[in-house]
């Protein structure tokens, strides 16, 4: 068995020198003329890799931003009753950013005891007590709709 391996030198010598070792111009911009500086970008956008790296945080606010209208929030959170953490997860971006949203639009967040109820709402509520007899007894009722708020001040 001879070795007939490619050979390397002949190769570069037919073709025109590559711009990278790995890539023929800018993966970015197309560029040849401008010198490569790391990952098949050339100086120009390798800089702009750079900075939009550091953008991209804000960039996904920036889309956040554009999902969450009032109208939005009003549907999901109102409507489908969904937690700040649920739409949160939707967004791509964080509750307080949908809380701070909510305020901005004055959209009123659930308080406590409604979020409780609306976190078992569709359920019964189970009540255990234990009887004369000692015996553990259970007791199923059913969820009155009436707003707390109205008696707690
Ligand atoms: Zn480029």
């Amino acid at each position: 068995m001879t070795d007939e391996i490619e050979n390397p030198v002949s190769d570069a010598a037919t073709k025109p020198k590559r711009w990278s070792k790995i890539f023929d111009c800018c993966k970015a911009c197309g560029a040849t003329v401008i010198a490569h500086a790391g990952k098949g970008f050339c100086r120009n956008c390798y800089n702009l890799q750079i900075e939009n790296k550091h953008k991209s945080h804000e960039r996904i606010r920036g889309v956040a931003a554009k999902i969450i209208t009032k109208e939005f929030l009003k549907k999901e959170y109102i409507d489908n009753k969904k937690s700040l953490t649920d739409i949160a997860i939707i967004c791509n971006c964080t509750r307080q950013f949908i809380f701070k949203k909510m305020r901005e639009f004055s959209i009123e967040s659930r308080n406590l005891s409604s979020s409780r109820r609306l976190a078992i709402s569709g359920k019964k509520l189970k009540y255990e007590k234990i009887s004369e007899s000692g015996q553990v007894e259970i007791f199923l009722q059913e969820r009155h709709s009436v707003n707390e708020t109205f008696f707690s001040g």
